[in-house]
């Protein structure tokens, strides 16, 4: 990966790192607890409950994802081999390298 691509991937997954960073804190606070006497019908305790475990899902998801974006910040420095196939050497695209920032082989060798 040569330095304009490095710049490039870098800026891309900064920019999703903001993102997920202002997303999280909104999802935590959907998965606050309900205050149990708080003056919600039974339906709307019943739609909480359904939203928090979709908030849970997601929140879970973006720790993930954010996890694999902070390493692959800290490969395509530290990795000179960062986005290339271990399998083939040959260069691994850009755009699936910010899909799966943690691939380490090409589309060809991962099927
Ligand atoms: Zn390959």
């Amino acid at each position: 990966m040569d330095e304009k691509q490095k710049k490039q991937f870098k800026e891309a997954v900064h920019k999703e790192m903001k993102i997920i960073r202002t997303e999280i804190p909104r999802l935590e606070k959907q998965c606050e607890p309900i205050a149990p006497d708080a003056s919600l019908g039974r339906l709307t305790r019943m739609d909480n409950i359904v939203n928090q475990s979709v908030a849970k899902k997601q929140l879970s998801n973006l720790k993930t994802r954010l996890r694999k974006l902070e390493e692959a910040l800290r490969d395509v420095d530290e990795d000179e081999d960062f986005g290339r196939c271990v399998e083939c050497d040959e260069p691994i695209p850009m755009a699936r390298l910010l899909a799966m920032p943690e691939t380490r082989l090409c589309v060809d060798c991962a099927e």
